[in-house]
């Protein structure tokens, strides 16, 4: 063990900056983070949370929304296999507003293999996954989407889960259980540490340059594919990842009820996920070496689809709205495979002991699905460093149904505005069906709302933009109303416009054809012909995280 006093202090707040107090100061707002945010108010610690960007700005925002059964790693990683098992059956117990119980089917097609096809059954028995096998005719009746030539089918109890909804939900009861706290656009930029600890970490606000700094009893890391850079801020050097790309296409409807795997060792374009009213196929798998400025390419989108294609037919002639890309923070192991695909989708938790430092954590790897278990194992960690005895609760606790976290819900706004009959809330986003109201629940009430939120920041709160225009008139629209309540005062908010529609045309560009290119073309009409976006100066700072893939 190194000596604790040879650590670098990286970075210290300058002198007279201000200094928030928390007891856990949790990095990353995604899935996990929000996770452990919410683990740790049910034993009762004040957290906070922080992310540089926005809630699900990472892989939690960038994925295929598959509360995986456990099928797809059954043949070759049984731990996981039965990891997203059973961690599936607690999320629909726990969290059933969140989640599609559409079922998944797995399927060989004409040049798979059999021999894998046949002890898929026996793959899945030994991991403790219900599988039923299918004759093709039977498989073709349930989804009739599948292609002819499928030779072998099986069913499995996959289901799809809405991360931005369950995020929001697992941050709005840490606030409600135990006051705990999100700031959204900030970022840990370094730590100042003495004899073995972390003394406080200094953060920057993305918004404004500000520099501040929080001290807290104990530090936890679940940036995600960021969490080795983050440790290394605090010297340490165990957390090695590697970076696996990924890059999904959206159908504008949706073409099957279940989820459609292909049944063989994971590929690209081998699985069709429904996400509410659009299909997701995805996805490809690339070692990456770089974060940021990420975009999905078009050869991305070509291999999906023709890999998708031979078992899915109708895939060669559906619309897509866009694509999306993300970044799996995998374990580095000496068998990952060039591709990272044969690295393990298992999780680690690294305690930082043998590195000299008692009160800094660090969880990554894993699973959307997973990611509740990660939590309680990391919470189970820092809640004996602090002391707290209490048990876990999150598998039994329910999360609770607010009102402004259901507007991520395909379908629940037209429900929702029809219902009410009022002639004064107008539509906003036609697409989608959000209205006026929507759109004042989320400013006034939902986790992380801000005084001036940004476009995306209502987009990740609700379903703004998802639809077929993809944001060409609703961000006009949303933005304008926003004008007339007074939340824009400035020319700040024609930068959120433009940010905005330049985030979607990251992915509306590698699926231009088709019904798409004259889509694009009028929206770019209006929005630089009409309105002059092009000429605008852009109002956030690096906002270039994922464009909130799931559906
Ligand atoms: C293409 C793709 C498809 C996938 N499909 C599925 C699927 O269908 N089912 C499934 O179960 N799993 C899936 N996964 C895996 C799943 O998305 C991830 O395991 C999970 O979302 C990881 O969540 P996380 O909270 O750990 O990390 P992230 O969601 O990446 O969150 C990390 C956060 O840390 C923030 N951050 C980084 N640096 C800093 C800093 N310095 N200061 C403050 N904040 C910082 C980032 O902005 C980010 O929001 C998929 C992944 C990809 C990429």
């Amino acid at each position: 063990m190194p000596p604790s006093n040879s650590r670098p202090a990286i970075s210290r707040p300058p002198h007279g900056t201000r200094t928030l107090e928390t007891e856990v100061l949790v990095i990353g707002g995604g899935v996990t983070g929000t996770g452990i945010m919410r683990d740790l108010a049910l034993r009762g610690i004040f957290s906070i949370l922080v992310d540089k960007r926005d809630l699900n700005a990472g892989a939690s925002g960038g994925n295929h929304g598959l509360l995986h059964s456990g099928g797809r790693y059954a043949a070759n990683d049984t731990e996981t296999a039965r990891e997203c098992m059973a961690e599936g059956d607690i999320l629909k117990r726990i969290a059933p507003e969140c989640i599609d119980e559409c079922g998944g089917l797995f399927v060989a097609v004409e040049g798979d293999d059999p021999d894998f096809a046949e002890s898929f059954a026996g793959y899945c028995s030994a991991a403790g996954i219900p599988s039923e096998a299918l004759s093709p005719a039977e498989a073709r009746e349930l989804e009739p989407v599948l292609s002819d030539k499928t030779f072998a089918a099986y069913t499995v109890p996959d289901a799809t889960i809405d991360p931005f909804r369950i995020t929001l939900e697992q941050v709005n009861q840490a606030s409600d259980v135990a006051g705990s706290r999100f700031l959204p656009h900030t970022e840990v930029i370094g730590f100042a540490m003495r004899d073995g600890e972390i003394l406080g970490a200094s953060c920057r606000d993305n918004r404004t340059g500000e520099m501040f700094a929080i001290r807290a009893r104990q530090y936890v890391n679940a940036a995600g594919a960021w969490a080795m850079e983050i440790a290394r801020l605090a010297g340490c050097d165990s957390v090695r990842l590697i970076y696996a790309k990924g890059t999904l296409v959206i159908s504008n409807s949706r073409m099957a009820t279940r989820v459609i795997n292909r049944l063989r060792l994971p590929g690209d374009g081998d699985i069709l996920v429904p996400g509410g009213t659009v299909s997701m196929l995805g996805t490809t798998s690339d070692r990456v070496t770089e974060l940021e400025n990420l975009r999905p390419t078009v050869d991305e989108v070509d291999r999906n689809l023709a890999e998708g294609i031979a078992m899915v037919p109708g895939l060669a002639t559906a619309r897509f709205i866009r694509a999306f890309s993300g970044v799996r923070p995998l374990l580095m192991a000496a068998d990952s495979g060039a591709d990272g695909r044969k690295a393990s989708r298992g999780f680690s938790l690294f305690d930082h002991k043998d590195e000299g430092l008692s009160n800094f954590a660090t969880v990554t790897g894993g699973k959307l699905t997973t990611f509740r278990l990660m939590a309680e194992k990391t919470c189970d960690l820092v809640a004996s460093r602090l002391g707290n005895t209490s048990p876990c609760r999150t598998a039994e606790e329910r999360l609770p149904v607010g009102d402004a976290l259901r507007w991520t819900t395909p379908g629940f706004a037209a429900r929702y505005w029809y219902s009410r009959k009022d002639p004064t809330d107008a539509i906003l986003c036609e697409c989608e069906m959000v209205p006026k109201s929507a759109v004042d629940s989320i400013v006034d009430e939902a986790p992380g709302a801000e005084d001036e939120m940004t476009l995306r920041a209502i987009a990740v709160r609700s379903r703004v933009g998802k639809g077929s225009c993809q944001g060409s008139f609703c961000g006009i629209r949303v933005s304008s109303y926003l004008y007339d309540r007074g939340i824009y005062r400035s020319p700040a908010g024609l930068g959120h416009m433009r940010d905005f529609f330049a985030e979607r045309y990251k992915g509306i560009l590698p699926v231009l054809w088709g019904k798409e290119l004259p889509q694009a073309e009028l929206a770019e009409t209006l929005h630089c012909g009409l309105m002059g976006l092009d000429l605008a100066e852009p109002a956030t700072v690096a906002d270039d995280e994922t464009d909130g893939g799931a559906a």
